[in-house]
C-alpha cells in the first residue's frame, strides 16, 4: 500500500503533499517536505503550546531538525532549482517515506522514518551516486528560525528561544524554551557514515548550529549515510548515544514490527475496489500516527500535520476519531479520555465562570484545558475589521460529546477500573453542567442560546443536536449512578438519589424541537427561515451559492454540516427508520458540507436506510478529502476527523456493526459500488474479532 507522487523540479502540489507525507509517532512529527529543500516547517511536538494573541495558545513550530542540504563542488543542490526528477513514495505498511532524486550530477535516494516505538527518534537513511568526481558537502543543521503563521500568513510568530547549542562527536544539539517558559525541548542530529575521508566540522552561532561533512567523491560510486534525529524534552545527548550504539537494522526492524502490529488490527480490507481500499488505509495510517503517546495530550483537529486550528482539540476527537481507537486500540482511546479527565478541574472552573455547575469543557482545548477559541479574528493587519466568533461561548454540545465517548469506551471495554476512577466523574460532572444549563419553561426544560453542530446558526434555542446529546449525557449519569458496581464512587462524588432523580426528570422533559410530519426542526424557528435547495448533493462548500445567500446563511435553512443527521447517527436507538429517511431526505438537500465533518454521518445514515449509492459517493469523497485536497486546505494539516469518519462509515455504516450495553453484532450490512467484501478487526471486551461482510454472508468471528 503506497502513495506515490512524481514531478520535475518544483512540486506544484508541495503544500498539500507536505501534509499527506507527514510522518509522526504521536510524540513528534515532521512535515513531508523533501529534506533537501528549505522548508518553513520545523517539528511539531505533541502538547507543546505557547501563548499567542487571539488564539490563546497554539502548538508551536519547533526547530527543523530534518533538513539536509547538499553542495556539489561548492554549489548548493536544491532539486526544485535544478529541474531534478523526483519520486516520493509513502509506504503505509512500513510507515516510511522514500525519496528519489535524479539529476545529471547526482542520484539521491533516502528513506525517512519517525520511529513508531522509540518516540524520540527519527532516521533518514540516504545514499547518493555522484556522476562526477569532486567534493560533496553535506550540511546537517538544527534550524532555529521556524515560526508560526499568525492570523495572516504574513505575520509570523516565533514561539521559542534558544537556550544553548552544543556538540559532541556524535552530533549537534540545541535546547530551546517556549516564550512562556512552560516547555523545554532538546533536539539533536548527527550524520553517520563508514568512510574515513569525511571531514567533519561544526559551525555555530549563538542560536544556530550545523554539522558540515565534506567528502571527496568518485564518479559512479555509491555513498551511504544515516542521519539521526533526536526530539526530546531533555537528554538529547544521551539518547543520541543510545541510538548510535544500536544496530540501524535492528532499529528499522523494530519500527517495522511496531507498525506490523498496528496494521494486524487496524487494516481494512476491501475486495473489489482497490483505490478505495488504499484511500481508506491512508486515512487509518494517519489516525495511527497521531495516537496520543500520553494522557497529557489528545488529538488536534488537524493532527500533528499542520497549524490549522492552532493544534486545538475539538469534539472531532471524541465523536469522529476515538471510536476507531476504542474499537481497535482501546488503550490509546483511554489516553485521550484521560486527557479530558486531567482537565476536569479546568472544566469545572469554566462552568463556574459561565455561571453553571459541574464541568463545562471548552469548545477548543489546548494544553491547559482553558477555553482556547478565539473570541474574534482580525481580518486586516491593523485589527480594524474583525470577525466575531461565538463558538467558544455557545457551542456547548462538546461537553455531552465527551460523556458520550466515555460511555462508548465502556461499552467496548467494560473497563470498570477506568469507569470507577475517571469515567464516572466525567459523566457526573458533565450531567451536572446540563442540569444547571437548562432552563425551566412551563413543563419543559429548554437550552437557549447555543450553536449546534450546524454552525451557520448562532444564538439559537433548542438545537436538536445539543438537546439530544445533553439528554443522553443526563441519562448516562442516571444509568451509571444507579449501577451497583459504582455505588462507592457515586457516594464519593456526592451524588444523592435526589440528584439522580432530577437528572432523570430533566431528561424526560427536555424540549425536543418540533416535528412536522417526520421531520424534526433543527432549532426553534428554523422552519420559518428562507428555504434554499441545493441542486447537487455531492458538491461541498459554499462556493456554489449566490452571493446573497452566502452572505445571509444564518437567515436561510441551509446547514453547514450534519446536525439532526449527526444526532440520528450517534443516537440511532432513539429513531425509527422512517424518521431517519424523512430527515435524511429533507436535510441532505439543505446541507452544504462546508465542514469535512459533515459527510461521514450522512454516509452512515444513508447506509442504514438503503441510500447505498449516496453512502458510497460520500465515502469516496471523505476517503479522498486530503488525497485530492477537496477542501483546498490540506496544507493546514490532515482532516483527522474525516479520517476517523471514514473508518466509521465502514464500521457502523457498511458493515452494520451495532453495539448496545451488553452485546455487539452485525445488522443489515451493505456493500455499495464495486465493493464485494469487507474485512476488518475489532476488539470487544478483551477479545479480538474479525468482521467479514460479503454478499453471501456477514460474520463476527472471534480470533483469540
Ligand atoms: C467545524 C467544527 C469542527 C471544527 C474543527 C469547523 O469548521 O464546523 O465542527 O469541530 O471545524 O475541525
Amino acid at each position: 500500500m503506497e502513495i506515490t507522487v512524481e514531478y520535475i523540479g518544483k512540486n506544484p502540489k508541495e503544500k498539500e503533499h507536505s501534509t499527506i507525507f507527514t510522518l509522526s509517532n504521536g510524540y513528534f512529527s515532521i512535515k513531508g517536505d523533501l529534506e533537501l529543500e528549505q522548508s518553513e516547517f520545523g517539528t511539531i511536538v505533541a502538547g507543546v503550546y505557547d501563548y499567542t494573541p487571539y488564539f490563546y495558545r497554539e502548538i508551536i513550530n519547533a526547530p527543523r531538525v530534518s533538513g539536509l542540504y547538499i553542495h556539489l563542488d561548492g554549489i548548493p543542490f536544491y532539486p526544485s532549482a535544478r529541474n531534478c526528477k523526483v519520486k516520493r513514495t509513502l509506504d503505509l505498511i512500513n510507515a516510511e517515506l522514500r525519496n528519489m532524486v535524479l539529476h545529471d550530477l547526482l542520484e539521491y535516494k533516502s528513506t525517512v522514518i519517525v520511529h513508531g516505538k522509540e518516540k524520540n527518534l527519527g532516521l533518514i537513511k540516504f545514499e547518493f551516486i555522484p556522476k562526477f568526481s569532486g567534493e560533496i558537502i553535506l550540511v546537517n543543521p538544527i534550524e532555529t528560525n521556524t515560526t508560526n503563521p499568525s492570523y495572516t500568513e504574513y505575520i509570523r510568530v516565533k514561539h521559542y528561544q534558544t537556550i544553548k547549542v552544543w556538540e559532541n562527536d556524535l552530533g549537534i544539539y540545541s535546547e530551546v524554551q517556549t516564550l512562556d517558559g512552560k516547555y523545554r525541548l532538546e533536539f539533536g542530529t548527527g550524520l553517520y557514515s563508514p568512510y574515513d575521508n569525511v571531514e567533519r566540522e561544526v559551525v555555530r552561532g549563538k542560536d544556530n548550529i550545523s554539522e558540515i561533512s565534506r567528502i571527496r567523491v568518485e564518479k559512479g560510486y555509491k555513498y551511504e549515510f544515516i542521519k539521526y534525529i533526536i526530539v526530546s524534552d531533555g537528554n538529547a545527548e544521551r539518547l543520541m548515544e543510545k541510538y548510535r550504539g544500536e544496530s540501524i537494522d535492528k532499529l528499522v526492524d523494530s519500527h517495522r514490527k511496531y507498525w506490523k502490529n498496528l496494521w494486524d488490527t487496524a487494516r481494512v480490507e476491501i475486495e473489489g475496489d482497490e483505490d478505495l481500499e488504499l484511500a481508506i488505509n491512508f486515512n487509518i495510517f494517519h489516525l495511527l500516527q497521531v495516537a496520543p503517546y500520553s494522557s497529557k495530550v489528545s488529538i488536534p483537529a488537524r493532527g500533528l500535520h499542520g497549524f490549522g486550528y492552532r493544534g486545538h482539540v475539538f469534539w472531532d476527537t471524541e465523536i469522529y476519531v476515538l471510536p476507531f481507537f476504542i474499537a481497535t486500540f482501546p488503550e490509546i482511546a483511554k489516553r485521550a479520555l484521560l486527557y479530558r479527565y486531567n482537565l476536569l478541574p479546568e472544566a469545572r472552573l469554566n462552568a463556574m465562570k459561565n455561571g453553571f455547575k459541574g464541568a463545562q469543557y471548552p469548545w477548543e482545548s489546548a494544553d491547559d484545558g482553558k477555553e482556547a477559541t478565539p473570541g474574534e479574528i482580525p481580518l486586516d493587519m491593523i485589527g480594524e475589521r474583525k470577525i466575531r466568533i461565538y463558538t467558544g461561548e455557545e457551542e456547548h454540545h462538546i461537553t455531552a460529546d465527551i460523556a458520550y465517548s466515555v460511555d462508548l469506551y465502556y461499552k467496548f471495554t467494560s473497563d470498570d477500573d477506568f469507569m470507577k476512577n475517571y469515567g464516572l466523574e466525567i459523566i457526573v460532572e458533565t450531567a451536572r453542567f446540563w442540569a444547571s444549563r437548562v432552563e425551566k419553561e412551563g413543563d419543559t426544560y429548554v437550552i437557549n442560546r447555543v450553536i449546534g453542530a450546524d454552525e451557520y446558526h448562532e444564538h439559537v434555542n433548542n438545537n436538536f443536536f445539543t438537546n439530544l446529546m445533553a439528554r443522553r449525557n443526563l441519562l448516562l449519569a442516571v444509568k451509571y449512578c444507579r449501577d451497583e458496581k459504582f455505588r462507592e464512587k457515586v457516594r464519593e462524588l456526592g451524588v444523592s438519589d435526589e440528584e439522580i432523580w432530577q437528572w432523570e426528570e430533566i431528561a424526560r422533559r427536555i424540549k425536543i424541537p418540533k416535528k412536522v410530519g417526520n421531520v424534526y426542526e433543527e432549532f426553534d424557528g428554523y422552519f420559518e427561515l428562507e428555504d434554499y435547495i441545493l441542486e447537487d448533493i455531492f458538491e461541498v462548500g459554499e462556493g456554489r451559492l449566490p452571493l446573497r445567500i452566502r452572505e445571509n446563511l444564518q437567515k436561510t435553512k441551509l446547514v453547514k454540516q450534519a446536525d439532526v443527521i449527526a444526532a440520528m447517527f450517534l443516537l440511532r436507538d432513539e429513531f425509527t427508520r422512517e424518521e431517519m429517511e424523512s430527515n435524511f431526505d429533507y436535510y441532505i438537500k439543505r446541507t452544504t458540507h462546508a465542514s469535512s465533518l459533515s459527510m461521514p454521518p450522512y454516509a452512515i445514515v444513508a447506509s442504514w436506510i438503503g441510500r447505498e449509492d449516496i453512502a458510497y459517493q460520500y465515502l469516496l469523497k471523505c476517503a479522498n478529502v486530503d488525497l485530492e485536497n477537496i477542501y483546498k486546505n490540506t496544507s493546514e494539516g490532515l482532516h483527522i476527523a474525516t479520517a476517523g469518519g471514514v473508518w466509521q462509515v465502514i464500521f457502523w455504516g457498511l458493515c452494520g456493526v451495532k453495539i448496545d450495553d451488553n452485546s455487539i453484532k452485525i445488522e443489515n450490512p451493505v456493500l455499495p459500488g464495486k465493493i464485494r467484501k469487507i474485512k476488518l478487526k475489532l476488539k470487544y471486551r478483551g477479545k479480538k474479532y474479525l468482521v467479514e461482510v460479503s454478499k453471501e454472508r456477514s460474520k463476527l468471528i472471534p480470533l483469540e
